[in-house]
């Protein structure tokens, strides 16, 4: 007898990772920065082993941008970027891990630095953004793109224009609910917080900017 393979509701398992995975809103950013950490990890490792590519430590950081009149939240990595197909595979398909697909392909051992590796972390964002913006550009590739999702009624790939190698992601943070306050993720002290909290293992530097208006 052949096995038939489970599909995943993509729909409903998104639903199930924004309001049941975690009992904590604010980790959407402890998720969103091991991934930034993960992406530069990557052109670590690259590095070792491509004599083309150095890896100079200045280079590499995440940065987080807040404007609180726009309410927006900006989380930007100087790693490895995403291909189209990167963001439609990595992005676009829940519970595929990028990550996980990587350290098998680089024979990168547990002990190692790159922490995805289920593939739902990402989803994390829609607990505090109405929409989800992601703009990348690989190592791989001269063209950037941009994909851009609301949640569960899926998602849109475009070109887009972006300088640098590396990822750059916008939360549209939503409007204060009656029980539920979003302004603090985009306060300073509340994120210095969130991040000392969950990110201070993290290696790499963590910028922060601030605009009230
Ligand atoms: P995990 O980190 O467990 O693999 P995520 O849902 O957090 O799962 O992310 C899915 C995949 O998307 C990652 O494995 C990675 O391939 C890709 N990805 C996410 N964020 C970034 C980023 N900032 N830069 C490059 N790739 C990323
Ligand atoms: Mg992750």
């Amino acid at each position: 007898m052949s096995k038939i393979e489970f599909r995943a509701e993509s729909k409903k398992l998104l639903d199930m990772v924004i309001n049941s995975i975690y009992s904590q809103r604010e980790v959407f950013l402890r998720e969103l920065i091991s991934n930034a950490s993960d992406a530069i990890d990557k052109i670590y490792y690259k590095a070792l082993t491509d004599d083309n590519l150095t890896f100079n430590p200045d280079s590499y950081y995440i940065k987080i941008d807040a404007n609180k009149d726009k309410r927006i939240l900006k989380i930007t990595d100087t790693g490895i970027g995403m291909t189209k197909e990167e963001l439609e595979n990595n992005l676009g398909v829940i519970a595929k891990s990028g990550s996980h697909t990587f350290k098998a392909e680089n024979e990168i051992k547990d002990g190692h630095d790159i922490i995805g590796q289920f593939g739902v972390g990402f989803y994390a964002a829609f607990m505090v953004a109405d929409k989800v913006t992601v703009t990348s550009k690989s190592l791989e590739s001269d063209e950037a793109f941009k994909w851009e999702s609301t949640g569960s009624d899926g998602y849109n790939i475009e070109p887009a224009e972006k300088a640098e190698v590396g990822t750059e992601i916008i939360l549209e943070i939503k409007e204060n609910e009656e029980d539920e306050n979003y302004d603090e993720f985009l306060e300073e002290n509340h994120l210095k917080q969130i991040i000392k909290k969950y990110s201070d293992f993290i290696r790499y530097p963590i910028k922060m900017d601030i605009t009230e208006s």
